[in-house]
């Protein structure tokens, strides 16, 4: 079985991919960090490459980036 490593590559650059790829599974695991990052004012998109682009592309994920930012940032308000 031959891999086809140029086909996946094109398709990234067809759906306009930047960076590497973050799929739902990795986004649900770096989500309570990325959400923690920037509640602290700091740079999540440097430290977790990928997710925003994920976030913006997956209405899933980006509900569950909503809740927990409010959750999150509702602790921290007490
Ligand atoms: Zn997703």
């Amino acid at each position: 079985m031959m891999e086809r490593p140029d086909l996946k590559q094109a398709l990234g650059r067809l759906l306009g991919a930047a960076g590497p790829e973050v799929g739902c599974e990795e986004c649900f695991e770096q989500l309570d960090r990325y959400v923690e990052l920037e509640l602290d004012g700091q740079d999540a998109d440097a430290a977790i490459p990928g997710l925003r682009a994920h976030l913006a592309g997956c209405p899933a994920c980006r509900e569950e980036h909503e809740s927990l930012r409010a959750l999150v940032g509702g602790e921290q308000a007490l």
